[in-house]
């Protein structure tokens, strides 16, 4: 396939997000040099027109956006922002053999000292490790593999382009080898042909053995072209899926599918990931960086809040109970003073006067601080 470059200049490089993205992979800021990927994954939630920004979606694998001052952009954004993590992922592709705009971004990460995550399908990441290497000294590197299954034909139907399975395994070794942070990003999980516990154990042992900490599970979206393109490709595989699939994102013909599956599908699977992440000395979320400072303890109190929605979700709780601890992690990371100093000045009472924080939740943040006051003495 002939590949377009279309070099542009950019406006804007850095997505400040309202939130951090806990807790899965804990990035406030993302930044991409690149729109479109040659790899041309038929499940890749980029190849809907929201993320695309195109007319025609069809050209996503084959016309490459290139923002060619990102480099420029990024130096100019960067050193007016809070240092949070900066999350990237699917640099590794042609153009950046010819353009090197992702390596010259994280070059200007490694100026800043700015917390990296990356997620990412190529092996090529390697070529980056001398500088991945001391950014992680001077702040931190997570880096996730996506790798949605070991088997290859279940590759070749949804990403036929893709570098292979086990180049990324041995890309995984060589960065943990240097004492990056990395696991596997285990999305999507396929319904009904990725997603027996066999191929999952398989999956989270290999990761154990190429170095890996952490497997994080994901359910596959449907949107728009991407939705259609998956579908398409899985009644190729096999055509019985197709009816499988409109069944479990209620997806009539002509009509729309839901986002993503249901919530009893995603805590079977969570939770069995869990199980067997366990069962290998793995984690099944990657722990967040916290810069040291006056802040961390806002940090790591916010990420116990995160995990705990998780826990809600897993435990197919009520939406209302999730949001209730989703926006009292939101207040704690985002809260300008330290929560320790308005704990031991006001007690409880202090933390149910922070926005979001019921009494509940702040008897729950009271224990939380209680434990750590006890293990910082
Ligand atoms: S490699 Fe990543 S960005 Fe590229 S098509 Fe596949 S999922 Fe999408």
């Amino acid at each position: 396939m002939r590949l377009e470059f279309q070099e542009y200049h950019t406006r804007k490089i850095v997505n400040v997000h309202k939130h951090v993205d806990g807790p899965w992979f804990w990035g406030k800021y993302t930044a991409h040099p690149y729109v479109g990927c040659r790899s041309g994954c038929e499940f890749c939630y980029c190849r809907s027109g929201r993320y695309l920004g195109r007319r025609d979606p069809e050209t996503f694998d084959r016309v490459i956006g290139v923002k060619v001052n990102a480099v420029e952009r990024l130096q100019g954004e960067i050193f007016g922002l809070e240092p949070e993590i900066i999350s990237v992922g699917d640099w590794q592709q042609p153009a950046e053999d010819r353009y090197q705009l992702s390596r010259g971004m994280l070059e200007v990460v490694l100026e800043v000292g700015f917390p990296l995550f990356i997620v990412e399908r190529s092996p090529l990441l390697t070529r980056d490790l001398d500088l991945l290497v001391e950014i992680h000294r001077k702040s931190w590197v997570g880096v996730l593999f996506s790798i949605s299954s070991l088997d290859p034909a279940l590759k070749r139907a949804f990403e036929p382009r893709s570098p292979g399975i086990k180049r990324r395994l041995e890309a995984m070794a060589a960065l943990a080898g240097a004492g990056i942070y990395v696991g596997t990003s285990m999305m999507p999980i396929l319904p009904f042909v990725g997603d027996d516990e066999s191929q999952l154990e398989a999956l989270i042992r290999a990761t154990k053995d190429h170095g890996g900490q952490c497997v994080l599970a994901g359910g596959l979206t449907m949107d728009g072209v991407q939705a259609e393109r998956t579908l398409e490709a899985a009644s190729r595989f096999d055509p019985a899926l197709e009816d499988q699939y409109r069944k479990m994102y209620r997806w009539p013909v002509g009509g729309k599918p839901k986002y993503g599956p249901p919530g009893a599908y995603n805590a079977r699977i969570g939770l069995l990931v869990r199980e067997l992440c366990a069962k290998h000395g793995l984690l099944d979320r990657m722990p967040r960086y916290a810069a040291p400072g006056p802040l961390e303890v806002n940090k790591r109190l916010a990420e116990g809040l995160f995990l705990k929605t998780y826990e809600l979700e897993l435990e197919q709780a009520k939406d209302f109970r999730v949001w209730a601890y989703r926006k009292a992690a939101w207040t704690v990371d985002e809260l300008g003073e330290n929560i320790l100093d308005i704990y031991i000045a006001r007690g409880e009472a202090g933390l149910q006067e922070l926005p979001n924080v019921g009494k509940g939740i702040a008897a729950a943040i009271a224990r939380w601080m209680e434990k750590y006051i006890a293990e910082d003495e």
